[in-house]
């Protein structure tokens, strides 16, 4: 009786990708990502993340 039986153990292998709701639009519509910036396709809104400014 030969049974190999592999125990694999997953953990902490979450991918949780959070995806910003406008805050304008809210209902379910998503920013879209970009470099230092996030945008609603619906209003136009902008929200530039944090971090400094490079002046
Ligand atoms: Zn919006």
């Amino acid at each position: 009786m030969s049974s190999t039986h592999k125990r694999y153990r997953v953990e902490g292998d979450k991918v949780v990708r959070l995806k910003k709701e406008c805050e304008r639009c809210g209902n379910a519509v998503y920013m879209a990502e970009h470099k230092d910036r996030q945008t609603c396709g619906k209003c136009g809104f902008t929200q530039y993340k944090r971090g400094r400014k490079a002046s």
